[in-house]
């Protein structure tokens, strides 16, 4: 029944919507993992797995914003939110540094106080080490604008003029404003993550594009959310790639008041397999171990991912949801090599190190 489909992929056609839908209601686990890998394979002929060393900076947890999903933010009323001091900010860029990190994954809450200004000094400071800023997502970006009152294009611009180097995918949750108003009403709309990359691709500022599944979405969202990825990319080229990982439940709002469960292995292995055939205009799809935990990555690696992602040297967001797995970078080589693969470092836009 799915013959046509597979033969579009064999082809290295691309799939239609329809065929997306055909094949999460009718293709099994293991029909799933072969046409991934074997798109893995075609992009990817050198079984090389790459991994890179960094650290996020959660640089504060104050949040205008209260997305349901969220268990890592505090109110500002609240008063018990941090904002870390450029001291903090030094000590660890510099253990990073001292760990062979290479970059800095920079995200912090919608801060109600903090100005332009202040984005540009800290990136300015922290720039003074050496290290890639791979910073602010779209809905921080949004946020510094409509603060400022000044376009996302000009936003940027300064920020680039300050450090910054690359932008994360984050804050994309499920690009379909149905989840967004849903979820979290406060947040900027998929229109809006959505400008943000294409002016940043259009500075010639790579960045990368994520998705969190297993909520409130449909089958239907999650395709509307990989169909306006593919079409970015098919305009800008500018995404390095995609890292989908599932909904972490605990400490949330959101799981408080609609029974959601935790998506399984199985599910999350599905959507990544089919997130590889889908977007076939991007290069690299990221495991995400930090959610699934080592086995699972490395089973990811035979489900189209090709990129074990960051050795975290701190995560703060995943955490506060009960998730805390943790990799060196010898337990990454260690795991990519038993798989079969070859472990590579790299740098934010894939280059190897
Ligand atoms: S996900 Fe981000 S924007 Fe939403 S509440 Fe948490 S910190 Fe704020």
């Amino acid at each position: 029944m799915l013959t046509s489909i597979k033969d579009k992929i064999s082809a290295q056609n691309r799939i239609s919507d329809q065929d997306f839908l055909r094949l999460e209601a009718e293709a099994d686990l293991f029909e799933l993992g072969t046409l991934a890998s074997s798109i893995r394979k075609k992009k990817h002929p050198d079984s090389v797995v790459t991994y890179v060393v960094d650290r996020n900076i959660n640089y504060t947890d104050i949040c205008v914003s209260a997305c349901k999903f969220c268990a890592f933010f505090k109110a500002p009323e609240d008063g018990s939110g941090y904002l870390l001091e450029k001291e903090e900010l030094r000590q660890k860029i510099v253990e990073t540094q001292e760990l062979g990190g290479t970059q800095i994954l920079l995200q912090g809450g919608l801060h109600p106080d903090l100005s332009l200004d202040y984005y540009q000094d800290m990136l300015r400071f922290m720039k003074e080490t050496g290290i890639h800023i791979h910073g602010f997502s779209p809905p921080e970006i949004q946020h510094f604008a409509r603060l400022s009152e000044l376009s996302v294009k000009e936003v940027l611009e300064r920020l680039i003029a300050s450090g910054l180097d690359s932008i994360p995918g984050g804050g994309a949750e499920i690009l379909s404003d149905r989840v967004r108003q849903a979820a979290a009403p406060r947040k900027c709309n998929s229109d809006e993550w959505l400008e943000v990359m294409e002016v940043a691709h259009g500075l010639n500022l790579r960045t990368t594009a994520t998705m969190m599944f297993g909520h409130i979405e449909t089958v239907e969202e999650r395709l509307e959310h990989l169909r306006r990825l593919r079409e970015l990319q098919d305009k800008t080229h500018g995404f390095t790639a995609f890292i989908p990982w599932p909904f972490q439940p605990d400490n949330t709002a959101l799981a408080e008041s609609t029974a959601i469960e935790k998506a399984t292995g199985f599910e999350y292995l599905r959507m990544l397999a089919l997130s590889r055939i889908y977007l076939d205009n991007f290069d690299n799809l990221q495991a995400s171990w930090v959610t699934q935990g080592p086995k699972i990555a490395q089973l990811s690696l035979f489900f189209g991912a090709n990129d074990f992602g960051s050795t975290m040297i701190e995560e703060n967001v995943v955490a506060a949801a009960g998730v805390r797995f943790r990799l060196s970078e010898k337990e990454i080589c260690r795991l990519v090599s038993d798989a079969g693969f070859t472990p590579r470092k790299r740098l934010m836009d894939y280059s190897l190190v």
